[in-house]
């Protein structure tokens, strides 16, 4: 990605707008085909990691298979992610060999942030600790909802293990402009009080494709 100037917080109107060159390589990078590589439903079947590592997480139904299949441009890409049983597993995409996305389960359902929390850490926490080639953990937010307590629980896991972590709203459709805006600002806010955040919040709909060429052209110069 080209230098920025240091930009003002809390102001997410401000960022510069994508140049062509950034919109080509994000486009030229998940032009490439996408396979399933591997899931890992416990510690000892985590791959090694040779290429560089996205890994997307929230809470369920915030919209992540959505969104990784309208990244790719595919349509049951993360499917196999929500089949039965693959629920607790981390599911690795290999994207033309420069990337691998990686689907983390869907945390938060229905139960109280507590045992969530406890159930999600042993294997995310034994994924997220020494993955050197783990280069961001995409944190997916409603962008109807402020976040849960369980969203900030899992902040809080990603500061602990030093993993730069970017806020990214999903469903930026369901909210009219002057909403969306206040929620990025707050979001802002958010990321600055945690050590782990990039500070910029990305917006984005997989129903409108709003987002979807910035978020690919933040995550290719992170590309091998
Ligand atoms: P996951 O559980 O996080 O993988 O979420 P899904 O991708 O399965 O989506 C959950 C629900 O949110 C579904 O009903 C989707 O139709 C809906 N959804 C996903 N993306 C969008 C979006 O961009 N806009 C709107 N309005 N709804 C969405």
């Amino acid at each position: 990605m080209a230098d920025h100037a240091p930009r003002p917080p809390a102001q997410p109107e401000a960022r510069a707008p994508l140049s062509e060159a950034e919109e080509a390589a994000g486009r030229i990078l998940f032009a490439a085909e996408c396979r399933f590589a591997a899931a890992a439903g416990e510690r000892a079947r985590i791959p090694p990691g040779a290429a560089p590592e996205i890994a997307f997480a929230g809470r369920s139904n915030v919209g992540k298979s959505s969104l990784l299949n309208a990244l790719t441009g595919r349509h049951a890409l993360a499917r196999v992610s929500v089949t039965p049983g693959r629920t607790r597993e981390l599911i690795f995409f290999d994207l033309g060999g420069r990337l691998m996305l990686v689907d983390m389960p869907g945390y938060g359902y229905a139960k109280a942030p507590k045992t969530l929390a406890r159930e999600w850490q042993g294997l995310m926490l034994a994924y997220l600790r020494g993955r050197p080639n783990l280069r961001r953990v995409l944190l997916l937010l409603d962008a109807r909802l402020a976040p849960k307590p369980a969203d900030e629980a899992v902040m809080a896991i990603l500061d602990g293990a030093a993993v730069t972590f970017q806020l990214v709203l999903t469903k930026a459709d369901a909210l009219g402009q002057a909403p969306l805006a206040a929620r990025i600002e707050a979001l802002t806010r958010v990321a600055r009080a945690h050590t782990a955040a990039h500070p910029d919040v990305l917006a984005t709909s997989s129903r409108t494709g709003t987002g979807i060429a910035a978020l690919r052209a933040e995550l290719a110069p992170l590309a091998a």
